[in-house]
């Protein structure tokens, strides 16, 4: 089959604010970036509503607005974004191979993955239907809006442990949703919720779906798994913490990762076990998971490929 090829310095792979803001950096260093947007150009902000914590929106902004001004700003300095996604990679040499729509194999002095992560949704009609409307997988991000109400959140690992305990400063009540009759979150995480006056637990608990009055989020209709009771919870708010999945199932195999498939970086650098190739944005962070963390790990990757290939270049004249 035809394969079409061509040669980069540096290939930035996905478009959210790690792949944007890296793309800045790499351009304003003449690295003449080449970026591929993936199949959700802007990323995970594009399919939200309001954002108000990105620092330099002071009335705030929405999420696909906010991602069009890092598409213009990447794109000012000479990035060439193309619409493409990478189905394969070979980081056996340099220069490193991707290949893109399973068609163009690019060759590049540097990579730059920023593929980000996917928040697990429960898969009802209806949370797809209130999602940015009261429907939400990021507490951090969006329990300022509900701010003395009452929310709901299902989960029982860590990460709904901790978002439960953040959701609970803020709102009234708290109504988190236990599928099993326990925790998966560790013992220390369960003590705090427990601890908790305003979170009331519901074990055995399913969401069978979120109600509304077809613009925002006015409950839930949950069922006792154990009993078959059902019941309608009265909230404003629904937030999912069932997990997220980064988007690195293409580099298993090459790139260190943990069981859940985050990329694994070296202390302090967005660098991975592979000269060249640097990882940022939700795609190796699991833990903070924000806008403007993901936009500090590309712009880290940036300086790190700019960085990298100057020592090449000079290993070169010497
Ligand atoms: C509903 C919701 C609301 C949120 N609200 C906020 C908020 O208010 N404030 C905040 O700070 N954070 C918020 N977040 C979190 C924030 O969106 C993420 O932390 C941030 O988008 C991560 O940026 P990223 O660049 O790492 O990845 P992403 O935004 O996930 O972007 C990943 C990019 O990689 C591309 N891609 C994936 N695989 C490939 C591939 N194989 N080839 C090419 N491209 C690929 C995708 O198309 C996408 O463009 C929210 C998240 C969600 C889900």
């Amino acid at each position: 089959m035809y394969q079409e090829k061509e040669h980069v310095q540096c290939l930035i792979i996905g478009s959210g604010p790690a792949g944007y803001t890296a793309a800045i950096y790499a351009a304003r260093a003449d690295l003449k970036p080449v970026l591929y947007t993936g199949i959700v150009p802007g990323g995970q902000l594009t399919q939200t509503t309001d954002v108000e914590n990105f620092p330099g929106y002071p009335e705030g902004i929405m999420g696909p607005a906010m991602m069009e001004d890092f598409r213009k700003q990447a794109e000012r300095f000479g990035t060439q974004i193309r619409f493409g996604y990478a189905t394969s990679v070979d980081f056996s040499q340099a220069p490193h191979k991707v290949v893109i729509d399973e068609i163009k194999t690019i060759t590049a002095d540097t990579v730059i993955i920023a593929t980000g992560a996917t928040a697990k949704w429960l898969g009802l009609p209806s949370e797809q239907k209130y999602n940015g409307f009261g429907v939400s997988a990021c507490a951090v991000c969006d329990g300022f809006f509900f701010k003395n109400q009452e929310v709901a959140i299902v989960g029982a690992g860590d990460t709904a442990a901790e978002e439960a305990t953040y959701l609970a400063k803020l709102c009234s009540k708290v109504h988190m949703l236990v599928r099993r009759d326990e925790f998966r979150a560790s013992k220390a995480m369960q003590r705090r919720v427990l601890n908790t006056a305003n979170i009331v637990i519901h074990y055995n608990t399913e969401t069978q779906e979120i109600v509304g009055d077809g613009l925002n989020v006015t409950g839930i209709r949950v069922v006792n798994n154990k009993t078959q009771e059902e019941k309608v919870i009265d909230v404003s708010g629904f937030f999912v913490a069932i997990g997220h999945k980064p988007n690195t199932d293409i580099f298993k195999g090459w790139l260190d990762m943990d069981e859940t498939g985050y990329l694994i970086t070296k202390s302090d650098s967005t660098q991975t076990n592979i000269e060249g190739v640097f990882a940022c944005g939700d795609a190796q962070d699991k833990i903070f998971r924000q806008a403007v963390t993901a936009a500090g790990t590309g712009c880290m990757a940036a300086l790190e490929a700019e960085r990298y290939l100057a020592a090449k270049e000079y290993e070169t004249v010497i």
